[in-house]
């Protein structure tokens, strides 16, 4: 029932109280996002005055935004690593932040084959937090009833490492997951979960994925919403029930817990609730051993209201695949947020993928644009004029403008480029939506992955060069995430020289040409290989000669120009990916797991 209540906000009637301040708080923000904003930059800039960094540009404690904007850099991961080297070796005095830095947390950005190491301080839990708390109450704006069951959330834990200084290194959401803010969450009618906090935080992704199914088909008739962060982790989460629906009936069945759950703690957790339900094994074994699974999520949790996953960026790739298996439920993208900063969130988390905004909230981080335009080189330097574009503030940008996210933290990041590009879309308020349009550099993406044109082009040489004994070579590539299995895997497609015929290479040395190029890609790559079982092996397609010929002509019967082709490094557009198709002679796929540990390697 919608609350009367004096603090009635202009986005809609609020379910309760406690949702009205909620909403109330978003109205203060956007209304004032030009002093909210200027309040966090003082607030930021006065606290770390003295750190080393601002000494470094002789702020001398001014915390204006003219003195700021002239006197700090822009800036990237990359300018900022002897410092982070020197927070992660153990150097605890005030670099970047007056207080003190509590972890680092490891970002699915990589450098140098690394995962970007993000500085954060204590107070940012607190941040996240209140982000958090902003979900539900516009969510019940839209959708009646969901403090009236649970939601199932496929969450996980992610391993932790310790850096030679001492601090824990982590992905944000494991840092916040473990952290008291969520383990000891007050109860919310609104967001009750099936999994227990045992089954999130138990680290072997089996035993965790596999309690939290259970809990999630035990509950089943309470379920009104499923989720996971990203789309790929819903789907992971259906492969799994393929694979294990047997199993988990038979648990069902006999009120027993599968062997495999040995975690003490998640098995007295789980045991405690785990009763003989024949009926509701059966209704499992008939559903699952269908073959056909579409519709599969509204058949066995037939009260979901809604998908709560992020669909937007390189996860709008599973939008299919997820309508098929709920038969077209809402997806709702409640959030944008990342290691560095939690940006926002949805005004309108009902709306369909393609229109999805997110509102920057004004008091999370101090918050510039850098326009963005094609002539714009990496660097941001426009070489058509004298000087570099200047950086817009929130209010300042223009709808149907793109921009890359630029942010200053209280953990201490300056003018610290995010490299997502942005397209403003409206305002609320006073504080602008924006549409997330992708990642800078990113050519294949299958989970958290996120792999570069360089990265690949140093994959396909390092593997080439198993080639040379059969006197062969690679002279032209591109490449695909294929996501119509799941996991997901890379494609590459390798047109080949071969001088001798009569020793061209093998499927053996093919194989591991896979397996040569897996080793050469990135630490979040080789992670979702080895530990997330977020990737499936990578697959070379070799073509037939002249393929890479045919793809010119086409590009070139479309319009490209002849003079500035390039063959492009990854392919998406149908009609290419069928051409390339019909011309493949074999296929090869990776042998083995490629080398990852959770230590980082250098
Ligand atoms: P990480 O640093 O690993 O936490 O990844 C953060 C990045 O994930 C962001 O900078 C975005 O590129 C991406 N991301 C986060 N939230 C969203 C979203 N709602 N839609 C699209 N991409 C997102």
């Amino acid at each position: 029932m919608a609350v009367d209540s004096p603090l009635s906000s202009p986005l809609g009637p609020p379910a309760c109280e406690k949702d009205a301040k909620a909403l109330q708080f978003i109205e203060e923000m956007t209304r004032n996002a030009e002093s909210v904003q200027q309040r966090v930059l003082a607030e930021i800039l006065s606290r770390n005055a003295q750190t080393e960094y601002l000494t470094r540009f002789q702020l001398n404690g001014a915390t204006d935004r003219e003195t700021f904007k002239s006197k700090l850099p822009v800036i990237t991961y990359e300018d900022l690593q002897p410092e982070i080297h020197r927070i992660a070796n153990g150097d605890r005095s005030a670099i970047l932040s007056a207080h003190p830095i509590s972890e680092l947390l490891t970002s699915s950005g990589t450098s140098a084959g690394e995962r970007k190491l993000m500085p954060t301080i204590k107070e940012e839990l607190d941040r996240r937090q209140l982000l958090y708390s902003l979900l539900m109450p516009v969510m019940n704006l839209y959708v009646a009833g969901l403090d009236k069951g649970k939601g199932l959330y496929f969450l996980f834990v992610k391993s932790e490492t310790r850096t030679p200084g001492g601090l824990l290194a982590r992905p944000v959401l494991t840092s916040y997951y473990k952290s008291d803010h969520f383990k000891t969450r007050p109860y919310d009618p609104y967001n009750v979960y099936t999994s227990p906090n045992e089954a999130i935080l138990c680290p072997d992704s089996f035993q965790s994925m596999y309690t939290q199914m259970l809990c999630g088909l035990l509950d089943r008739h309470q379920v009104l919403r499923l989720g996971a962060v990203f789309a790929s982790g819903l789907l992971r989460a259906i492969r799994f029930l393929q694979l294990n629906w047997r199993q988990l009936a038979h648990d069902m069945e006999t009120g027993s817990l599968n062997l495999k759950i040995t975690d003490p703690l998640l098995r007295e957790c789980i045991v405690k609730t785990l009763k003989p339900n024949p009926e509701l094994a059966q209704f499992v074994r008939h559903e699952c051993s269908k073959d056909d699974w579409e519709g599969i999520i509204v058949r066995i949790w037939p009260n979901t209201k809604y998908l709560d996953v992020i669909v937007t960026g390189a996860m709008a790739q599973y939008i299919p695949t997820l309508d098929y298996y709920s038969g077209g439920l809402p997806l709702a993208c409640t959030m944008y947020a990342s290691s560095e900063c939690y940006f926002g969130l949805n005004l309108n988390p009902m709306c369909k993928p393609s229109e999805v905004s997110y509102t920057i909230m004004p008091n999370m981080a101090y918050f510039e644009f850098f326009p963005h335009e094609p002539n714009l080189d990496s660097t941001g330097f426009d070489f058509t004029c004298e000087l570099p574009p200047k950086l817009v503030d929130l209010v300042d940008v223009e709808v149907g403008k793109e921009y890359e996210l630029v942010i200053t933290t209280y953990a201490g990041l300056c003018r610290y480029r995010v490299g997502d590009i942005l397209r403003v879309t409206g305002f609320h308020n006073s504080a602008p939506q924006f549409h997330f349009v992708r990642r800078k550099n990113v050519l294949l993406s299958i989970d958290s992955d996120k792999t570069d044109e360089a990265e690949l082009q140093t994959a396909v040489e390092n593997a080439s060069h198993l080639l040379r004994e059969h006197n062969a070579s690679v002279v032209e590539y591109t490449s695909h995430a294929d996501t119509k299995t799941i996991p997901g895997h890379y494609v590459v497609y390798w047109e080949l020289l071969v001088k001798d015929s009569t020793n061209s290479p093998d499927n053996d040395t093919l194989e591991q040409c896979c397996l040569a190029m897996e080793e050469s890609l990135n630490s979040v790559y080789r992670q979702g290989r080895v530990a997330d079982n977020s990737i499936g092996p990578l697959e070379i397609r070799v073509v037939k000669n002249g393929t890479f010929e045919e793809l010119m002509d086409y590009a070139i019967s479309r319009g490209a120009s002849i003079n500035q082709y390039k063959v492009p490094r990854c392919v998406n557009f149908t009609p290419i990916m069928e051409l390339l198709d019909s011309r493949v002679v074999s296929a090869h796929f990776s042998p083995a797991l490629p080398h990852w540990s959770p230590e980082r390697s250098q």
